[in-house]
């Protein structure tokens, strides 16, 4: 039986939380929730989940600082980020990249791409770890 694995959703708008959490939940996944940036690098820290949704246009930290933490932090670093926003240009794509994001998703987000993105990096990163 395969564990269930945590997803910490970083979001500050109250409707994607939302909608974000009850299609997590409804696949079985466990979600945390941090409505802005400093709080999401906070509690990959005290949780260390498996995956974080990232929403990259929060107040204070953005996702884009909040993922260069994540990223600079060894005890985070490995954690897989997947950035959602609602700016779909290649410069922002590359911005999210760069910044350490493993996958960048265009909102609205529906629920099969969000899924098949979320399993996707959860098998990317078991095998990263199984051949480290
Ligand atoms: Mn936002």
């Amino acid at each position: 039986m395969e564990r269930t694995s945590t997803i910490l959703l970083v979001e500050d708008n109250e409707d994607n939380q939302e909608i974000y959490r009850i299609i997590l939940a409804h696949h079985g996944y466990q979600v945390l929730q941090a409505y802005d940036g400093g709080l999401g690098v906070e509690m990959a820290r005290a949780h260390a989940p498996d995956l974080i949704l990232m929403d990259l246009t929060m107040p204070l930290i953005d996702g884009l600082a909040a993922t260069r933490l994540l990223k600079e932090d060894p005890a985070t670093a490995s954690i897989p980020v997947i950035a959602l926003t609602a700016h779909a240009s290649r410069e922002d794509q590359e911005r999210a990249r760069k910044s350490g994001c493993c996958d960048y998703l265009t909102k609205p987000i529906d629920r099969d791409t969000l899924v098949s993105a979320i399993r996707r990096n959860l098998i990317q990163q078991r095998s990263k770890r199984s051949h480290a």
